[in-house]
């Protein structure tokens, strides 16, 4: 299984790129399976589209326009493919048999039938799949959520039991933090699910979250490397009889700008409050994340929590017409935050992490505007402003700087 990034086939020298890869990895005797993102900044450009002709994006139909961005890749892929001598056929996800269920825009996959891959690849070929997207339930055509091709290629390498599902993007492997912000991350050669789920759940965008949660439930090994570069890049599996004596104490520092903070302010102080808030929020489908809620002084408190900005909209509406009908002071919202974390498996058995973190933004007046915790990870909320400051100082200050910038190729983004 090979799945390829947007900046991988961001134009047709780099498709004959991936071409030829493909092509030399069949011709060593490997059954393979390619699954494709929509070239460069496509998904994005329709998403501008969509928003210059309409405001409300029924999902139905934003589904129909942003699943169109991977089947032009998966095209040209096999068409590059034929020229080589490379016998190729594309399928999109519907095709594939990828079933989810019936959420427009972020669906989950609740199946995967895989018949006519199976058969494809019995006949020798090779088979180029369009990422990001399946069929529901409901038979309508379903997308499965920003960086949802990872997710694609994750559960097709499930569902074939594939030795190996291949990442391909514009860097070479996962780094201790995000390259394009702190150059003197160290590539990290292996990652445990735990710590890699850890990494992508508070939003570094390396990886899909959906992906590795599958990659961990169904133990597919998963290899994030460079088609730029093609060298070897980052393992993450569980390895058997790994001593936890071993695990880093701090393995990175994720940041994730995709988030909007809103708060509630005089909130009445009694029970059912919270329930009234976030239960509408939930049957909308917002991924509420962060939640701080202060101790009531009478009778009233506040509460803040943070939501992906994609979601704000719906979420602003819902939470407006709540707080009215709680009695609630108002609603303010504020875009311009960063969530930063540490993550590292290491942090069960080191006690004064997060004390140290805090000590180290306010020696960089870093303020703290939110604070969450797990065993293995602490995570802040802070001004989007400081976000790059926080990220490298943190980095330098848990000692996790590489001596050396990063040096490969960074393409620019889509
Ligand atoms: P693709 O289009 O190939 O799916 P993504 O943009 O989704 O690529 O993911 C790759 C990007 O993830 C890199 O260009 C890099 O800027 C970013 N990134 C964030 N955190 C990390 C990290 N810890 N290690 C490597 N890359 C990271
Ligand atoms: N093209 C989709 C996106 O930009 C899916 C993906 O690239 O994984 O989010
Ligand atoms: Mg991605």
């Amino acid at each position: 299984m090979q799945k390829y990034g947007g900046t991988s086939v961001a134009d047709p020298d780099r498709i004959k790129a991936v071409a030829e890869h493909v092509a030399f990895t069949k011709r060593h005797g490997n059954d393979v399976v390619v699954v494709v993102s929509a070239m460069g900044k496509t998904t994005d450009n329709l998403m501008s589209l969509a928003n210059q002709v309409s405001s409300t994006h029924p999902g139905r139909e934003m589904d129909m326009l942003l699943t169109t961005g991977e089947r032009i890749s998966m095209a040209l892929l096999c068409m590059a493919l034929a020229d080589i001598g490379v016998d190729a056929v594309s399928m999109t996800g519907s095709q594939v048999g990828i079933i989810t269920d019936t959420v427009h825009t972020k669906a989950k996959i609740v199946e995967v039938k895989g018949d006519r891959l199976r058969e494809a690849l019995g006949h020798g070929r090779v088979v180029v799949v369009a990422g990001f997207q399946g069929v529901s339930t409901d038979k309508e055509i379903t997308t499965l959520g920003r960086g949802g091709s990872d997710t694609t290629a994750v559960a097709l390498a499930a569902a074939l039991s594939a030795d190996v599902c291949e990442i391909y993007t514009d860097v070479t492997g996962v780094f201790s933090a995000d390259p394009r912000i702190v150059p003197q991350a160290r590539k990290l050669q292996h990652l445990s699910f735990e710590e890699m789920l850890e990494m992508a759940g508070v939003g570094s965008k390396v990886l899909a979250l959906r992906s590795v949660e599958f990659a961990r439930n169904h133990n597919v090994p998963l290899h994030v490397r460079s088609s730029f570069t093609w060298e070897h890049g980052t393992w993450v599996r569980n390895v058997e009889g790994e001593s936890n004596m071993e695990d880093p104490i701090i393995s990175g520092v994720v940041q994730d700008a995709s988030e909007s903070k809103v708060t509630i302010f005089a909130v009445p102080d009694r029970p059912g409050v919270s329930a009234a808030i976030f239960e509408p929020l939930a049957n909308a489908n917002v991924n509420v994340d962060m939640i701080v809620q202060n101790t009531s002084r009478e009778g009233h408190t506040d509460i803040s929590f943070t939501v992906p900005k994609a979601d704000m909209k719906v979420a602003e509406e819902i939470v407006t017409r709540v707080s009215k009908e709680i009695g609630a002071g108002g609603v303010t919202h504020d875009t311009d935050i960063a969530k930063i974390s540490l993550v590292g498996a290491g942090m069960k058995t080191s006690p004064g992490i997060a004390a140290k973190m805090f000590r180290v933004l306010a020696e960089n007046e870093v303020n703290i505007q939110m604070i969450s915790t797990s065993t293995i990870r602490v995570s802040v909320v802070v001004a989007l402003g400081k976000m790059e400051l926080a990220v490298r100082s943190l980095h330098t200050a848990f000692g996790l700087d590489s001596g050396s910038a990063y040096s490969a190729p960074l393409p620019e983004r889509k």
